[in-house]
């Protein structure tokens, strides 16, 4: 386990590399985030947005994709995998939002994990990116990027990485590291080929 100097050196060289880091799923309305975020599972956010991209536009509002069919829904999320699922959900976290919240999103962290396919982690990158609230959900890129840098084991969930997270960086640079360490993994420490030779982070790594 790192202490929190070397997290901190950890945070300022991906800040340094990703100062602009931010969540890239395309949605112009909260609940369109919500939507987003549970199709991200087990896909990327490139996939997510492609398809996206059309299904909110052909269903602009939260009552238009109420009244959708699970077919029209399931038409437009093909490309993605356990698309009928994902399509079951779509209805499940509107008719909940429309029914049970008034039509908005709830900022509560377990309100929001009532929603369908909202876990955890869904429901903190929704606080984080919605009501601006600081949070540190651990996504696939963060658990390889904290084994690798020793922060974390691989007998550790993802819960009790963010916990070892959020003791070691302040608060008030959660959202911001938790951008920069996802576009960390997406972009240059990643699964197949990190860039290892050009790493600063070499000497803190297990990798
Ligand atoms: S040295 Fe390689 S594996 Fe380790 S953190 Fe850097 S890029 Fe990732």
């Amino acid at each position: 386990m790192i202490n929190k100097e070397t997290m901190s050196i950890i945070s300022n060289y991906v800040d340094s590399l990703f100062p602009n880091a931010k969540c890239e799923l395309f949605y112009n309305r909260d609940y369109e985030l919500a939507i987003a975020v549970m199709l991200s599972a087990q896909t990327t956010d490139k996939a997510v947005n492609a398809v996206t991209y059309k299904l909110f536009n052909d269903f602009p509002s939260l009552k238009d994709l109420e009244n959708a069919s699970l077919e029209e829904i399931e038409e437009r999320i093909k490309q993605l995998g356990l698309y009928k699922n994902k399509a079951k959900n779509i209805k499940g976290i509107v008719h909940k939002i429309i029914t049970d919240f008034h039509g908005e999103l709830p900022s509560d962290k377990d309100l929001l994990q009532t929603l369908p396919g909202i876990g955890n982690k869904s429901a903190g990158v929704i606080r984080i990116e919605v009501f601006k609230i600081p949070d540190l959900p651990v996504d696939t890129h963060i658990i390889r990027i904290t084994n690798r840098l020793g922060i974390a084991n691989s007998k550790d969930e993802p819960i009790d990485i963010e916990k070892k997270l959020k003791k070691l960086i302040p608060e008030s640079n959660w959202i911001k590291t938790h951008h920069q360490l996802i576009h960390f993994g997406r972009y240059f420490c990643t699964a197949r080929s990190p860039k290892c030779e050009e790493c600063a982070l070499r000497k803190y790594c297990k990798y």
